[in-house]
C-alpha cells in the first residue's frame, strides 16, 4: 500500500496549498508515489482519514481550528506545518498586540460581527500539538516540501536548510542592497529556502522565511537605525509576517517603545 498524505487547511489566505498545485510535474509525480487522501482546494476529502504525513497550512485563530488541530495530530504519524501561519502565527497574528483583544477591531472591519467567532489570538500549529516538522515561507517553497516527503517515505529524516538568505545572495553574486543602496534587508538575520529571491529583484528581505538560526537582530536593528529608519518603523520590520516569531517578537518588542 502507497503511504498516506493529507492536506489541511486552517486560517491562511491558501498560498502554500497554491504552491503545492502550482509545482505541476512534480505534483503529479508525487501522487505516483503517495495517496493523497484529503486535499479539498485540490479535490480529495476525507479529514479523518489516518495518514501517515498530515501536511497542515494556516494558524489556529478560532475554537472549531483549536479543536480540529488535535483531530488531525491524532490521525497523522508525521505532521509538518507549512509556510508563516502554520509556523508562526502568520499575519493575522498582529491582533496579538491588541491587549484590548479582537472584538474591537470585528467591530470595525464587520457589517455582522456577531457571526465572527475568533480567538483573540492567532498562534502557530506547534503552539497547539506536537510537530514533527516546520517548513517556513509566506508561501513555502514546494520544492523543500517535495524533498522533505521523499525523505521520510525512504526513511531519512528531512533536512531544513537553516542559513541565512545572505549567504545565498552571495552565492548568486547578487550586489548587496543593503550595502549599496542603504535599504534596510532583513537578510543576514532570515533563514533561506527562496534562494534571495527579493534581493535577485533589487529588493530588500522582509524576513519572510522567518528567523535563521541564532539570528543576530539586535545589531542589524541598529544598523537600520543608522540607515535613518525611526524606532517604531524598526519595529515594523520585524512584527510582520512573522511576527511571532522567537528573535523577531522580542527585538520588535525592543524597538516598540522608542530606541532600547
Ligand atoms: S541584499 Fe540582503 S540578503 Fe543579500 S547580502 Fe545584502 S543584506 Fe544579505
Ligand atoms: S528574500 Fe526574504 S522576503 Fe523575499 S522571498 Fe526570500 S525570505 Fe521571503
Amino acid at each position: 500500500m502507497k503511504p498516506r498524505v493529507s492536506v489541511h487547511k486552517f486560517s491562511s489566505c491558501d498560498g502554500c496549498q497554491l504552491a503545492f498545485i502550482n509545482a505541476g510535474p512534480a505534483l503529479l509525480e508525487l501522487a505516483e508515489l503517495v495517496d493523497i487522501v484529503h486535499f479539498a482546494e485540490a479535490g480529495p476529502m476525507d479529514p479523518d482519514a489516518p495518514v501517515d504525513i498530515a501536511f497542515v497550512e494556516g494558524s489556529i485563530s478560532t475554537q472549531e481550528e483549536a479543536v480540529r488541530i488535535r483531530r488531525v495530530r491524532e490521525s497523522a504519524r508525521y505532521l509538518i506545518s507549512i509556510g508563516a501561519c502554520a509556523t508562526a502565527g502568520g499575519l493575522q497574528a498582529l491582533r496579538n498586540f491588541n491587549a484590548q483583544g479582537v472584538d474591537d477591531w470585528t467591530r470595525a472591519i464587520y457589517a455582522r460581527p456577531e457571526f465572527i467567532e475568533s480567538l483573540d489570538t492567532a498562534s502557530a500549529i506547534s503552539d497547539q500539538v506536537k510537530v514533527d516538522l516546520e517548513l517556513w515561507g509566506c508561501p513555502v517553497n514546494a520544492q523543500q516540501v517535495f524533498t522533505a516527503i521523499r525523505r521520510l517515505l525512504f526513511g531519512a529524516l528531512p533536512f531544513v536548510d537553516n542559513e541565512k538568505v545572505c549567504q545565498a545572495c552571495k552565492r548568486r553574486g547578487i550586489v548587496c542592497v543593503l550595502v549599496t543602496r542603504g535599504t534596510p534587508c532583513l537578510g543576514p538575520v532570515t533563514r533561506t529556502g527562496c534562494g534571495a529571491l527579493c534581493p535577485a529583484f533589487g529588493r530588500d528581505c522582509y524576513g519572510c522565511f522567518g528567523p535563521a538560526e541564532n539570528p543576530n537582530t539586535a545589531p542589524l536593528a541598529r544598523r537600520f537605525q543608522g540607515l535613518g529608519l525611526m524606532p517604531e518603523d524598526i519595529a515594523r520590520r520585524f512584527h510582520f509576517i512573522n511576527s511571532q516569531a522567537p528573535g523577531f517578537l522580542e527585538e520588535g518588542r525592543n524597538w516598540n517603545q522608542g530606541t532600547p
